[in-house]
């Protein structure tokens, strides 16, 4: 584009000392007191010059940078001085090739947002695809020769067979700056050619020779007045006047016209032109605006969705951190693009050496607007970025493969019982053995008469000898039952007590041994984190290199990480670039990976022989990314929070945990182990026993007390007496006979015959 650096006989193209006006009228419309001057090349130096020689000595603080197209189109340096410059107000000087370039790298930094003000010195903004600058609220105020709207324009369009409004590609006019001057100066030059007429000759274009009324055609030319579609055409010592630029301002529905400026009247706006020391004050709203939302392929954050058809756009990417932005989306009207970062590394930032990486080093330079993975909020992020408020909680964990089942053990019949049921087992055993012949001895209807075919016994025998009462208890311990049947109601109301009791341990016996066969009890080499650092069976561990869980051990202080983070240095080879390569390492066996909770919770839910072993180590959570002082934060984190209140996010969590893709792995811990019965199991029945042995006891006692009771009675003998010789017989536990007929007695024995015969008879009757 000729601007007019050399004086040529006369110039379509608005001088740069005009231009140089424009740009000082509209910085002092702004009262600017300061700017920052952004020129492309030596080319446009005569605007700056000019616009030196407007000021003089007063006027703002203009610092002068250039943005060389030689630069392999990386301009983002001299944006970033800008950037770090306390200047917000900016003015590019550059040509149509280079400015979207410019504005895009200058949006990727991050200076084109609501804080910086811009005059773009280009006469075709409007040329130029602006849709992604339209809701950066940045100040773009353009100068331009001519207007889409014009009728001479928009026929032009026509004729040109371009499509009138190029929604397409987002631009109001497809007619360039260059192509309008042409038009006019070549309808100035037909014009001309109307008034006067002169005889051309063929000139060669290799020597030096000229049309000699040739600066004759251009006074002419000069002369003439004319409308063009650049304006008034009229032409003062070669340059052109009395034309007039259209200020125009960049908003969210495209350019729009703001004012004026003419050379002869200078500028003359439609409203009034915003201080921009002037701080708005107003609502910021998110309304159709467009970030750009950087997201890390980690599932279930972000992946990369199948499909059978080609994908596209936002499109191509689904998972929980997808959903999010889409819902936040959705609440507050704004527009999102989403990017990938390739990088494994979510970034850190040096407050010291002012160092960062990673996606937090792409929010800082303002590449991105917002950074959605399982991005852990850490303190030395938050001195980089900051972060919405928390919407996930986590913390760090082990996942390892699941413990195998023990070879079956030679005893492990034993299991489906505690120890201490074993014992009170035995206990029972044994006491109701001893109280049924106790009971046995006490009760009459147990002496029996051994020769039933002798009338009058000389002796009676005792069949609840301790023998067979254990071998009675024997028999209905384990449901066989004996020959030896009680015969007294003391000894019967024990028995059936006993039956019941082991009725109950029997059922209970059986039913947990075929658990404890089917389940058997799995071991893990290690517990917990305690076994990792003291590498208990030698396993092998890791975590991811660049992340917050490698530093966690980094940082601390306990001396069981301490101790685990010497082995990761000392161990390289066990870190891991992604969690999928942890997992793969985990997989591969001896080898345990520390892990966030939230995703040894997804990796658990899918490959069934991995496990999380042990509690959390910590307890953090993960945010949203975004640049410090981002003016949306406060409304993101509303949304944010209404989204937990609604319980929008735990839908959203069970979604991409449990239910997409999962494997139908069981996570319940009693799956893997039956447990054994214990006294809290078992304890009522033993109760019952012990209850049950009580009555017994207490029937066969009255029961024995009213016999000897009848006997003295029948005998008239003192009561005493007869329970003196009874109890004799009762504590004589050697013999297991009693002699019916007796002199040793102070009353005769044999007296007691009659009535110990009838009742063993009456009772046998039962
Ligand atoms: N969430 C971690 C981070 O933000 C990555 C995974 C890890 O370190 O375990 O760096």
């Amino acid at each position: 584009m000729n601007i007019g650096v050399e004086k040529p006989m006369i110039n379509l193209h608005p001088h740069p000392s005009h231009i140089a006006q424009v740009i000082r009228d509209i910085a002092d419309a702004y009262t600017w007191t300061s700017f920052t001057f952004l020129y492309e090349s030596g080319e446009f130096l005569p605007i700056l010059n000019e616009l030196m020689d407007l000021y003089k000595l007063g006027g703002p603080f203009i610092t002068v940078r250039r943005y060389d197209l030689q630069l392999n189109g990386n301009y983002r340096a001299v944006l970033r001085r800008v950037r770090k410059s306390d200047d917000s107000n900016v003015v590019i000087v550059g040509s149509t090739q280079s400015l979207p370039e410019v504005l895009k790298q200058a949006k990727q930094v991050g200076i084109i947002t609501e804080d910086y003000n811009y005059i773009i010195a280009n006469l075709d903004l409007q040329t130029i695809d602006l849709e992604d600058f339209r809701h950066s609220e940045a100040n773009i105020t353009s100068f331009r020769l001519f207007s889409p709207d014009q009728p001479e324009v928009k026929k032009l369009i026509q004729e040109l067979g371009y499509p009138e409004d190029d929604n397409e590609r987002n631009i109001t006019c497809p007619i360039t700056t260059e192509m309008a001057l042409l038009y006019d100066a070549v309808q100035l030059y037909a014009e001309t050619t109307k008034t006067i007429s002169f005889r051309t000759i063929p000139l060669n274009c290799s020597d030096a020779s000229v049309w000699d009324k040739g600066e004759t055609f251009g006074n002419y030319m000069a002369l003439s007045v004319k409308e063009g579609l650049t304006g008034n055409i009229f032409f003062e010592a070669g340059i052109r006047t009395d034309y007039t630029f259209e200020i125009v301002e960049l908003t969210s529905a495209g350019l729009n016209k703001v004012g004026t400026w003419h050379t002869e009247n200078g500028l003359t706006t439609s409203r009034t032109m915003p201080s921009s020391d002037v701080v708005s004050t107003g609502e910021l709203s998110l309304a159709n605006k467009t970030f750009t939302v950087l997201l890390a392929l980690n599932a279930p954050h972000a992946m990369l969705k199948q499909s059978t058809v080609k994908l596209s756009g936002n499109s191509r990417y689904e998972g929980f951190g997808v959903d999010l932005i889409k819902e936040l989306a959705e609440k507050l009207g704004f527009n999102f693009t989403f990017n990938i970062h390739v990088d494994d590394n979510y970034g850190f930032y040096d407050t010291i050496t002012n160092v960062s990486t990673g996606m937090v080093h792409e929010i800082m330079e303002g590449r991105a607007d917002l950074g959605v993975t399982d991005l852990t909020i850490t303190s030395e992020r938050e001195s980089g970025v900051d972060f919405t408020i928390p919407f996930m909680n986590l913390g760090i964990s082990i996942l390892y493969q699941k413990p195998r089942k023990d070879p079956p053990k030679l005893f492990s019949f034993m299991d489906p019982f505690s120890g201490e049921v074993w014992v009170y087992l035995g206990l029972a055993y044994f006491g109701v053995s001893l109280s049924l012949f106790i009971l046995g001895r006490l009760a009459p209807p147990e002496w029996d008469n051994p020769f039933p075919c002798i009338e009058d016994p000389t002796e009676l025998d005792n069949q609840l000898s301790l023998g067979n009462s254990l071998w009675f208890s024997t028999g209905s311990l384990l449901q066989q039952g004996s020959e030896i049947a009680p015969k007294a109601l003391s000894t019967r109301v024990l028995a059936s007590f006993f039956w019941l009791f082991t009725t109950i341990v029997v059922a209970s016996y059986t039913a947990n041994l075929a658990a404890c066969l089917t389940l058997e009890s799995p071991t893990s080499l290690i517990n917990d984190v305690k076994d990792l650092a003291d590498r208990k069976g030698g396993v092998n561990y890791g975590a991811k290199s660049k992340g917050s869980t490698r530093n966690f051990f980094k940082n601390s202080e306990d001396p069981n990480y301490i101790k685990m983070n010497e082995y990761m240095i000392a161990h390289p080879e066990q870190l891991t670039s992604t969690n999928e390569q942890g997992v793969e390492k985990v997989l591969g066996g001896n080898y345990a990976y520390l892990m966030e909770s939230t995703s040894i919770e997804y990796n658990v839910a899918r490959i069934c022989n991995l496990t999380q072993i042990g509690r959390l180590l910590d307890e953090k959570s993960y945010g949203i990314a975004m640049r410090k002082n981002w003016p949306y934060r406060d409304k993101i984190n509303d949304a944010l929070l209404e989204l937990q209140e609604s319980g929008v996010l735990s839908k959203m969590k069970n979604k991409w945990w449990n239910e997409v893709g999962t494997g139908g792995c069981t996570t319940k811990s009693e799956q893997s182990e039956a447990a054994k019965l214990g006294m809290p199991n078992l304890g009522g029945v033993y109760f019952v026993l012990l209850v049950g042995s009580l009555i017994a006891a207490a029937c066969g006692i009255i029961d024995w007390l009213f016999f000897v009771f009848r006997k003295a009675r029948h005998y008239q003998v003192p009561f005493k007496d007869a329970l003196k010789e009874e109890f004799k017989i009762v504590v004589d536990f050697e013999n297991n006979t009693k002699i019916v007929r007796s002199t040793g007695s102070i009353y005769s024995r044999n007296s007691f015959s009659t009535i110990e015969a009838n009742d063993s008879e009456e009772s046998s009757e039962h």
